[in-house]
């Protein structure tokens, strides 16, 4: 057995420590399939693991990364053999099991999606956790029963990786998408995905009315707090918000007003634990109806040494759209 490269979280006494290093093989825990990773991609939560700003990483030594693709090396899992190209999001990779930021990763087969047709290990990436936890977010509010027929969509953190992918998949839908968000300098981009407004965050950023002036009829929410409170208080009778994320807060200071004067859904989406069936649902949607081209507009590529960089980026709000991590 051989050494990889890796990405490193320990613990000491003043808090985490990160450095980029080498791992022996023979300290890859307990899995089935053995992964040789291509690619990764930097979400707000590998922001967090890497720089302990939010007590993401449950287990030390810890690789960080929570998603990856790649080509299977060894296998004991009768769905997969060697050569196999396959994904990985979520089920505590990077958090309790060792992570993506590394050259190999050893996972139970059970946690793996094979790469689905029309899409390369890159473009997988590109997706990540953040796109495929958007496409959770379209098939809620779908099965909700929401169409464009119904009224405007809101995406709130639009510019991030989570908002970028659901301007996308809406507006290729057909719904009249409002884009939420801080940076006006990006509303060309913003557009460019198929937003058809651009509305300054600051309207939903501070404390507002339990019932607003009805304005969408679906929402996908990546920021929480207050600003979903108010995405609530302006959700059209009947509709339903899809709320996926906490860049603003943990907290939801609303009221009840929304959903029984309303009848406003508000659909919880956690990628982490979805089951395999519905996971390879929302993957083959997003080979099918993600284009392409958007994708790779919203997308940059850095090399596996530049991680910690974006994580402390993506925390601040600086990253754009995706990023996609370079392995090997
Ligand atoms: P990004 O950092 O790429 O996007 C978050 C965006 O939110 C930013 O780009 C910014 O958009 C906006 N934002 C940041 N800070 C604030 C703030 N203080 N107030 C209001 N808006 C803010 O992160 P991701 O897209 O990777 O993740 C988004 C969220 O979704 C995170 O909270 C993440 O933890 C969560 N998530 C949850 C998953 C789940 O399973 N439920 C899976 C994946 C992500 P702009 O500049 O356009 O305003």
């Amino acid at each position: 057995m051989g050494t990889f490269k890796a990405w490193i979280v320990d613990k000491a006494e003043g808090g985490q420590t990160l450095r980029f290093g080498d791992v022996d093989e023979a300290d890859l825990m307990d899995g089935d399939v053995t992964v040789r990773i291509t690619h990764s991609t930097v979400n707000y939560k590998d922001g967090l693991a890497m720089t302990g700003r939010s007590p993401i990483v449950r287990r030390f030594p810890m690789i960080p990364g929570i998603d990856f693709s790649g080509v299977v090396e060894t296998s004991e899992h009768p769905e997969y053999k060697p050569g196999d190209a396959v994904l990985l999001t979520g089920w505590g990779v990077g958090e309790s099991h060792l992570g993506a930021y590394a050259e190999r990763a050893r996972v139970t087969g059970d946690w793996l999606v094979p790469l689905p047709a029309g899409l390369d290990a890159a473009q997988a990436m590109a997706i990540g956790t953040a796109g495929y936890t958007a496409m959770l977010s379209v098939i809620a509010l779908d099965r909700h029963g929401l169409d464009p027929s119904q009224g405007a969509a809101l995406v709130t953190g639009a510019s991030g990786g989570v908002g970028s992918v659901a301007v996308a998949l809406l507006a290729k839908a057909g719904w009249h998408v409002i884009a939420s968000t801080g940076r006006a300098e990006e509303a060309d981009y913003l557009r460019s995905l198929g937003a058809a407004e651009i509305l300054d965050r600051a309207e939903l950023g501070q404390p507002g009315k339990p019932l607003a002036k009805e304005r969408w009829a679906a929402a996908i929410d990546s920021v929480g707090s207050t600003t979903l409170a108010n995405v609530l208080a302006a959700t059209r009778a009947n509709g339903a918000v899809a709320a996926c994320g906490l860049a603003q807060g943990m907290d939801l200071p609303t009221s009840v007003a929304p959903f029984i004067l309303r009848g406003v859904s508000l659909l919880g989406i956690n990628s982490v634990t979805t089951p395999q069936t519905q996971r390879r649902q929302a993957w083959a949607r997003l080979a099918r109806e993600l284009d392409l081209d958007t994708l790779a507009a919203m997308t940059t590529t850095v090399p596996l040494a530049e991680v910690d960089r974006v994580a402390e980026a993506i925390l601040d709000g600086r990253v754009r759209g995706r990023t996609v991590v370079t392995i090997g």
